[in-house]
């Protein structure tokens, strides 16, 4: 194998102006510009790897800083070594003696952890010459589960534990993976419904996603019950009695108003009702859940800041599991997310949209397929179109499936000219286009 010496890094403020059209709009984030901090690591061959995490605009400049503080951890240490060892490399970003007084693995730190560690992935399929799905899924058992750092969780998954549900399910991993090739992995669409759109922009929208095969749809709801029950009775009216309606809250709601608010709106038939409630409270997701059961599911997890958050989630306050490319410190800490989700036999549908978000969260969902669940039962990739073109590997989507990826990498490298025109500030967009 290769052995790369890192040698610098860049890191970049992409600012996508998605604001002026309410392009992923919901009752919290009213007015988001989708960006990334975007991070290219440089080594002393030809081999780059690149990585992001999703932010919505203002802001991104800090976690830009806070790659650039990360990355004397990983500065001139060879790419065998860190692969090789990789659980430890992790550990040595989430918990540097003095970075981690900031976070410790939340906030601003962990997202530029998760830039980092994306980056790291991305570097190491490429040179192994595999998209990131494939390299996960051709690992032994025990490669596979050496880049976890099962700190903190061992009470619900150990190491062992781990090997031995994957060695048990290699027999069935050919199969997955032909199916796989075959069909795709089901996707859900959110473009439909963000907050700021029409009424008519939301019918468009449903149509034109059931002429492309979509059979399962997402709305934001929470700002005003009057809007939402109206545009739950449109969707339904457009979509059907049978096909699926999620919708989602982003955490507007205290615990008794989101289940009066619920209550009104179960008669729409939500498959399930997404983060009702603050990204941190996994008690009031479980008295939530308590008080509607018989009536809704909850699916939550885009905000939830690390594996230990998740595991109390797990245990008390879901029924969907919503695991984040780029919230959580990246594959290494995504992976144990997977690892107690099966466990605790609650499935995972991963969140996406953000930028880069679609690209990077199938090459996990995938592995999951083939590997760990081996089923796409009650389960689906959040799929949104934007930002797809910017990238050099955009996700490909038929008949409304996730289609596996071929090129190396983890499909996360913007392309030039989507740099040339929306970094921030000096991008030729920015520059024309002053915001304050
Ligand atoms: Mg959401």
């Amino acid at each position: 194998m290769i052995d790369a010496k890192i040698i610098d890094i860049k890191v970049q403020d992409i600012r996508f102006p998605t604001s002026l059209h309410y392009h992923g709009s919901d009752a919290m984030h009213t007015d988001p510009d989708y960006s990334c901090a975007y991070v290219t690591i440089i080594t002393d061959t030809e081999y780059e790897g690149y990585g992001l995490t999703f932010t919505l605009g203002r802001g991104t400049e800090i976690v830009v800083l806070a790659c650039k503080s990360l990355f004397k951890i990983i500065k001139n240490k060879k790419t065998t070594k860190i692969f090789s060892n990789f659980a430890l490399y992790w550990r040595k970003l989430t918990c540097d003696t003095q970075l981690r007084w900031i976070g410790p693995e939340k906030g601003v730190i962990h997202l530029a952890t998760a830039a980092i560690v994306n980056a790291l992935w991305d570097l190491w399929a490429r040179i192994e010459n595999k998209p990131v799905w494939k390299l996960l899924t051709d690992m032994s058992p025990k490669e596979l589960v050496s880049t976890i750092d099962f700190r903190y969780i061992k009470s619900v998954v150990t190491k062992e534990q781990a090997i031995q549900i994957l060695e048990n399910n290699m027999k069935q991993k050919e199969h997955q993976e032909s199916e796989l090739q075959k069909k795709g992995f089901p996707a859900y669409t959110t473009q439909v419904g963000w907050l700021g759109y029409s009424d008519e922009q939301v019918v468009d929208l449903c149509n034109s996603s059931l002429e492309r095969g979509f059979t399962a749809f997402k709305i934001k709801v929470g700002q005003n019950l009057d809007d939402d029950i109206r545009r739950c009775e449109i969707v339904r009216r457009v979509i059907g009695p049978e096909k699926k309606l999620m919708l989602d809250a982003n955490q507007v709601w205290e615990i008794d108003e989101a289940v009066e608010w619920i209550d009104r709106l179960a008669i729409y038939k939500p498959f399930w009702v997404e983060e009702p409630t603050s990204p941190d409270d996994s008690w009031g997701h479980g008295q939530i859940r308590e008080r509607l059961k018989e009536k809704v599911k909850l699916a939550t997890g885009e905000m939830c800041a690390n594996r230990v958050m998740f595991r109390q989630f797990l245990e008390m306050g879901i029924d969907y599991c919503q695991i984040d490319a780029a919230r959580i410190g990246g594959i290494n800490e995504i992976l144990a997310v997977y690892f107690m989700a099966h466990i605790k036999n609650l499935p995972i549908c991963p969140h996406a949209g953000g930028v880069g978000l679609c690209e990077m969260v199938q090459h996990l969902q995938m592995w999951d397929y083939i590997c760990l669940s081996q089923t796409n039962e009650d389960r689906m990739i959040e799929y949104v179109d934007q930002q797809h073109e910017q990238f050099e590997d955009p996700v490909c989507i038929k008949n409304a499936c996730y289609m596996p990826p071929s090129r190396p990498g983890y499909s996360t490298k913007l392309k030039d000219e989507c740099i040339l025109e929306y970094a921030y500030p000096e991008g030729n967009y920015w520059k024309l286009n002053k915001s304050e």
